[in-house]
């Protein structure tokens, strides 16, 4: 029986998850998620029914469009791979619980903005909206932190946190990351959020160097924030008070190791 609900979740994970990146790709031009049926941005050849499947049409199809043979990208089935993998995580952690329904909100919105991000470097309000309203009541209602109040000053942190780094770069912070940052700290809590947001900077950095590196300094290079942001909250998310313990237990030992 157990098994069978791992097999659900990931499965719910793998369909939904590929609605996710339909969802990313075109809301932010405006676009309807439902009309017109999914194709081929290159020859307009419309999806059948078993080039739908998640992950395993892209690997029957070897990656390439049934009509026009026009490669199509491997971040796609890897990150619908990814969200069915989180959802049956979820499912391990939580159980029957509320917070199984705020872990599957939380990973739902951090797939659609990780996606619309590097599509069109945008993360859509109503996007953030749709998920902030039920995360934020689950929060003061259902699924709290402890104490729930922390829900509030994590919203709160992350968002002035991430404001002000935006007026300090001078718009090196896009606004979709500072208000995705409340939703961030309202699910993770004041610690979480630092944590979270120190991970997405430390990601976004050892990437951005050999990036720049690569690309030359002159121009001035625009890499999304929002999948590094993703990243570090979906980390802190399931595996923060282990990263605390260890982090402290890394701190101990080195004044430790100089006092002694
Ligand atoms: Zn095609």
């Amino acid at each position: 029986m157990d098994v069978i609900l791992y097999i659900y979740f990931f499965t719910a994970g793998l369909v939904l998850g590929s609605f996710y990146n339909v969802a990313g790709m075109r809301l932010p031009a405006g676009k309807s998620v439902l009309v017109p049926r999914s194709h081929c941005p290159r020859c307009g050849h419309v999806l059948g029914a078993g080039e739908l499947i998640p992950v395993l049409s892209y690997v029957l199809l070897k990656g390439k469009c049934s009509c026009c043979r026009n490669g199509i990208s491997p971040v796609y089935p890897l990150f619908e791979l990814m969200t069915g993998l989180l959802f049956a995580v979820s499912w391990h952690f939580f159980g029957w619980t509320w917070e199984l329904l705020a872990a599957l909100l939380f990973m739902s919105l951090l797939h659609i903005i990780t996606v619309s991000d590097l599509e069109a470097k945008i993360i859509p309000d109503r996007v953030l909206l749709l998920f902030f309203i039920p995360l934020f009541f689950l929060r003061l209602t259902e699924a709290p932190l402890a104490p729930w109040w922390d829900a509030l000053l994590g919203g709160a942190g992350g968002f002035l946190l991430l404001f002000g780094a935006a007026v300090l770069s001078k718009g090196g912070v896009g606004g979709g990351d500072i208000k995705l940052y409340g939703v961030v700290g309202v699910v993770l809590g004041l610690q979480g959020m630092f944590l979270s947001l120190f991970l997405a900077a430390a990601a976004g950095l050892l990437t951005a160097v050999p990036w720049i590196l690569y690309k030359g300094l002159g121009k001035r290079t625009e890499i999304p924030f929002g999948p590094f942001i993703a990243a570090g909250a979906a980390v802190v998310y399931f595996a923060g008070p282990v990263l605390v313990d260890l982090y402290t237990g890394m701190v101990e030992a080195v004044i430790g190791f100089v006092l002694a």
